[in-house]
């Protein structure tokens, strides 16, 4: 694949941006850094449209091919690449050379990596135009939680640049570098997050029965809520109910606490699923705490939806990566995540799909210790430039 010896070449000039960008991590929407980089390079590349400020702080770039929009193959079409372009809230203890400056930011996802390499598919493709149809590289903020990619989509991404598909990708660790892996159907999960206030009656560590114990209710509470995943879910599907804070206001241990709050998330590979388990934790949470005489508020919200991968996109995301990597190193039937991923609302908006590239044997994503391994850049570049070649071919 001769794509590849390409960005085999440009590796020091995409491998830099990446180290700058993880020199200066910067959280959620506030990227002024960051966005103002990516649109400063989109710029120096060449290509025909760099728009700013969709989403708050997203960059769209349009690249147009040289073909005339041949009709009836896929081509003259319009295929939309995702980068993620936000850092997270960690404190970085990776000792490297371009290890954040920016104290308790830290680029621990790899988004620093997603975005250099959409930035050097996009050098490359302004470069050659080898394609009929056109290409939009969205480069999205508030990945971690934010929903950055919703914000784009309210403000029109699809429509503004008339996307007809959306591509991403997301770096692995522990897969190898080199390696793909993705699947039709459910890839991440759904993320959805609930606070429980539980409410009794609080008193004298000593005397009990003039109390209501909110802490014995509320530990009632956390140990019930398991069981909606072992009795209500089909066994065949995958939820994960985590109750991940338990706060009192007691702040003795002879108090009895008069409320306790506390806040948990729920992963769902299936909508269906997702109904049943927001019914049952509301339902246990209240009617546990209605046994001990107590009372619970349940706010529950819904997060990210299910990452649904589109079949026939699936085929084409799985093709490219065969044709950049070779057969072996391409697993098209991979196991889903529980992570959610906010490309899904992308997916939800066009066809597409969303692949993992390996990142090899690093700490996982989120850990202080985690760094993107700059050798994944070539593969990555690779695949969105296989992608668009292969989906938008010139006619011969
Ligand atoms: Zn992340
Ligand atoms: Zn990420």
């Amino acid at each position: 694949m001769p794509v590849k010896n390409r960005f085999a070449e440009m590796l020091p000039e995409i491998a830099g941006w990446r180290q700058d960008f993880h020199r200066h991590p910067e959280l959620m929407y506030d990227l002024p850094r960051t966005s103002a980089r990516v649109a400063g390079l989109l710029r120096d590349f060449g290509v025909d449209e760099v728009v700013e400020g969709i989403g708050r702080t997203g960059v769209v770039a349009v690249i147009r091919g040289r073909g005339q929009g041949q009709q009836g193959t896929g081509a003259g079409r319009t295929l939309g690449l995702r980068a993620d372009m936000d850092a997270l809230p960690i404190i970085e203890r990776t000792g490297l050379d371009h290890a954040s400056q920016t104290p308790g930011v830290m680029h621990a996802c790899g988004h620093d990596g997603h975005t250099a390499m959409l930035l050097g598919a996009a050098k490359y493709l302004a470069e050659t135009r080898g394609f009929d149809g056109t290409v939009v590289c969205i480069f999205q903020p508030a990945e971690e939680g934010g929903a950055g990619a919703k914000a784009m989509i309210d403000d029109g991404l699809m429509e503004r640049f008339g996307i007809d598909e959306v591509y991403g990708l997301h770096n692995a660790p522990g897969l190898p570098v080199g390696r793909f892996a993705t699947r039709s159907g459910p890839l991440q999960a759904s993320a959805d997050e609930f606070t429980i206030t539980v409410t009794g009656r609080g008193g004298h560590a000593a005397e009990p029965h003039r109390a209501v114990d909110t802490t014995l209710a509320a530990c009632q509470i956390v140990v019930s809520l398991q069981s909606v995943v072992a009795r209500n879910v089909d066994p065949l599907a995958a939820v994960v109910v985590t109750v991940g804070t338990l706060r009192t206001d007691s702040g003795a241990s002879n108090i009895i606490a008069q409320q306790a709050v506390m806040e948990g998330t729920v992963r769902c590979l299936d909508p269906a699923m997702r109904d049943l388990a927001e019914a049952r934790v509301k339902a246990v949470a209240t009617a546990t705490a209605a046994a001990f005489g107590a009372t619970a508020e349940v706010a529950y919200e819904r997060g990210y939806p299910v990452t649904v991968n589109h079949p026939e996109n699936t085929a084409h995301a799985i093709a490219a990566a065969e044709a950049v990597a070779g057969t072996a190193q391409v697993d098209g039937a991979a196991r889903p995540i529980m992570p959610a991923e906010d490309f899904s609302y992308m997916l939800e908006a066009r066809p597409g799909a969303y692949v993992f590239l390996g990142n090899g044997d690093s700490a996982q994503c989120h850990h202080p210790a985690y760094d993107f391994d700059d050798q994944a850049i070539p593969f990555g570049c690779s695949w969105f430039v296989a992608l668009v070649e292969s989906r938008l071919p010139l006619s011969a």
